[in-house]
């Protein structure tokens, strides 16, 4: 115990985010980057910035970029935020949309960064299992509550909700704010944003960082009604957060402007994702449907622990969590390229 710390830092369990080891000679496999590089016009815009325009302040409302996303989801520029990675945009709707009398709802099984928000912001939540088949259950959520949020496909386990089951979700949640993380839906899924005009209390999450191969650049972006966005936008101009700086904003924009390349590699991840899920299952494995970037796979004799360690060893690195006890027999696997998955299943031969 620090005697000069806060009680709020006394009571924080930091989030613990996923090993970033050195990249030489390892197949990286743990925290879910797309193995393609960006589009080339992201670079092009990158280099333009660094050649023209660094000495001047960026846009502090990230207006082109804005514009682009909205045109990008046929939404207006109000109804569009910007933020250093998803994880701020999501840091910002914690405080500015989900601290209520009532706790929020998220599953027990679910992306870690929610309860840290919860407990720096000291907002009250309670955690609803998942089912049997690690799907989330819309029914579970439709009690009194002060938000809910969850991400679609969820993570880790890459489970998809049908949007007809996110729109059950609003309807049966019409005064609480409903938060879909959508980090991995382009991978998989339908996108709740077609749902905004209709539903006043849902905010739609995007992230850069997956789809758009750009985790570095750090952008994420939030779909919703103008007066969400304001909400939104008093918390963040209450933090002076920075606004994206004048690489991100260009770099953004060249990525969603470039739709083939975006499509091309994502396709690219799925295909390999398809073969991943076969082959992974020829060897004994049982693995979640997925709609990600990643799988979650689990092997009848061997556990999750033992064989993240014998793949490290063979530097192979695989995301494996402790906690809740449910996931721990299980390795959760970024889908790599071709080669990537090759030699993981090269090695999951020998050790199973
Ligand atoms: N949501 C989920 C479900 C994630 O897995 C991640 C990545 N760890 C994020 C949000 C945050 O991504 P970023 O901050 O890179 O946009």
């Amino acid at each position: 115990m620090n005697r000069y710390w806060s009680a709020v830092v006394h009571g924080l369990t930091p989030y613990v985010p996923g090993e970033q080891p050195k990249l030489a000679n390892l197949v990286k496999l743990n925290t879910n980057e797309n193995p393609y590089g960006p589009s080339p016009r992201v670079l092009d815009a990158v280099r333009a910035e660094a050649a023209d325009t660094l000495r001047l302040y960026p846009d502090p409302g990230s207006n082109r970029l804005r514009a682009g996303i909205a045109a990008l989801h046929g939404v207006a520029a109000d109804q569009v935020f910007v933020g250093n990675g998803s994880d701020e945009v999501l840091a910002h709707a914690f405080l500015a949309l989900l601290k209520h009398e009532r706790p929020i709802l998220f599953p027990d099984i679910t992306y870690s960064f929610y309860p840290v928000y919860c407990g720096l912001y000291e907002i009250a939540f309670r955690t609803v299992p998942l089912t049997e088949a690690f799907e989330i259950c819309v029914d579970d959520y439709l009690t009194p509550n002060g938000g809910v949020i969850f991400p679609n496909p969820n993570a880790p386990t890459g489970r998809l909700l049908e949007l007809a089951e996110i729109e059950r979700l609003l309807a049966g949640n019409p005064d609480s704010v409903v938060v879909i993380d959508e980090a991995y839906i382009d991978f998989g899924g339908e996108s709740a944003v077609s749902l905004v005009a209709r539903y006043p209390q849902l905010l739609v999450t995007r992230t850069l960082s997956k789809s758009h191969a750009l985790a570095g650049l750090r952008v994420g972006y939030a779909i919703g009604q103008a007066h969400l966005i304001e909400a939104l936008n008093r918390v963040k101009d209450s933090f002076n957060s920075y606004p994206l700086d004048r690489f991100a904003q260009a770099g953004a924009l060249a990525s969603i402007e470039d739709r083939d390349y975006f499509e091309s590699i994502c396709a690219k991840v799925v295909a390999t994702r398809t073969r991943l899920v076969a082959e992974m299952e020829a060897l004994g494995f049982e693995v979640l449907p997925s709609s990600a970037n990643f799988i979650l796979a689990r092997h009848p004799v061997h556990d999750g622990a033992e064989l993240a360690a014998a793949l490290r060893e063979r530097s192979i690195v695989v995301r494996h969590f402790k906690n809740p006890a449910r996931i721990a027999p299980f390795l959760r696997i970024t889908v790599g390229t071709d080669a990537q998955c090759d030699a993981l299943l090269a090695a999951l031969k020998a050790l199973c």
